[in-house]
């Protein structure tokens, strides 16, 4: 598979009452053509901040303070607001949990469907028609010629949700990105979308970046899995590997703390503490407060990350411990 999407060292900055303060730190990650990567972590872990740095929708006071993001041979951080909106909906789309962020009120879903057509795929308004029946059809909208003269709040949540997604995958992106897109829908419309990305992504090629807190998503969506806390990637891998043999304390935590339907008497397991504030200073590794298999290295010294396999690292000391196999080594340094 082609690579899509190159993202080096990016860090995004805050400027608040209280100073600058980071919210994603130093990160670095890729996305192949037809590759779906979560993003995994808890709320202001820095993943929708990650998502919106690449669609360059970031709030007023957010901004790139270092690396790159490359999207092919282009690099998006470098861009003027124009140049941007002309790759979303075009090369770029985005979907979030809230349907009614990506719609607009007072005009049709038709007029919605057909406009990034018309501007961006060169389709006269017959043919940008035509296409937009065959995308609600696709998302599972029933009478779909109906629903184009329909305003957004003549729907419900779920088919909202489903024209959001018709919109983004309008243009054929290249790059889908999904933050928490279907938290807000039962199971059922939930698992129907994940088909849809998952089919789309392989009928075209698109590269897929989705964002949720949710372990029972990824297992359905993921080719592989990025972790992130508190602004920092811990640890990647494949989705098997993440599951069958995940490295960091943090991604554990996630796992455990997710029902086992087959054993409905086992106590839910949660992390205990709080994701540290954007603007705490916390030395070592960043977990270190929470986590239940800290050492003393882990307050003095930041981890690396540490190569478990060549396709999955961890940014944890238990790995070195793993490795030299002497528990002691990195407290002696
Ligand atoms: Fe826990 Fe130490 Fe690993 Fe951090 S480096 S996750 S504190 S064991
Ligand atoms: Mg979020």
């Amino acid at each position: 598979m082609s690579r899509l999407l190159n993202v080096e060292n990016l860090e995004t900055n805050f400027r608040t009452a209280d100073g600058e303060l980071p919210a994603v730190r130093d990160i670095s990650f890729s996305v192949d053509k037809g590759e779906t990567l979560c993003i995994v972590g808890e709320s202001g872990s820095g993943k929708s901040i990650t998502s919106l740095s690449i669609m360059g929708l970031l709030p007023p006071n957010g901004y790139i303070n270092g690396g790159s993001i490359y999207l092919e041979n282009e690099n998006l951080t470098g861009k003027q607001e124009e140049e941007m909106e002309q790759l979303r909906g075009n090369k770029l789309s985005m979907i979030f949990q809230e349907p009614m962020t990506a719609l607009n009120p007072v005009l049709t879903i038709g007029y919605q469907l057909r406009e990034p057509l018309t501007i961006h795929k060169n389709m006269s308004k017959k043919e940008a028609n035509q296409a937009s029946i065959e995308l609600l059809d696709k998302v599972g909208i029933p009478n779909p010629n109906e629903k184009l003269t329909q305003y957004p709040h003549e729907l419900s949540g779920g088919m909202r949700q489903r024209v959001m997604i018709a919109m983004a995958l309008a243009c054929e992106p290249s790059l889908l990105v999904a933050d928490e897109p279907t938290t807000a829908l039962d199971v059922t419309i939930q698992a129907q979308i994940l088909d849809l990305i998952n089919e789309l992504k392989s009928e075209i090629g698109m590269g897929v970046i989705f964002v949720t807190h949710d372990m029972g998503v990824v297992a359905e969506i993921a080719d592989r899995v990025m972790v992130m806390y508190a602004g920092e990637v811990v640890e990647m891998a494949d989705v098997e590997t993440i599951f069958e043999q995940p490295q960091h304390p943090y991604t554990q935590g996630l796992l455990d703390s997710v029902p086992d339907v087959d054993d409905m008497t086992q106590e839910l397991k949660v992390i205990k503490g709080s994701m540290p504030g954007l603007n705490d200073e916390i030395g070592g590794c960043r977990f270190h407060p929470r986590c239940p298999l800290a050492m003393e290295v882990c307050k003095q010294k930041e981890p690396p990350a540490f190569e478990v396999t060549s396709t999955h690292y961890s940014k944890c000391w238990l790995q070195e411990v793993n490795q030299s196999g002497k528990p002691n080594a990195i407290t002696q340094s």
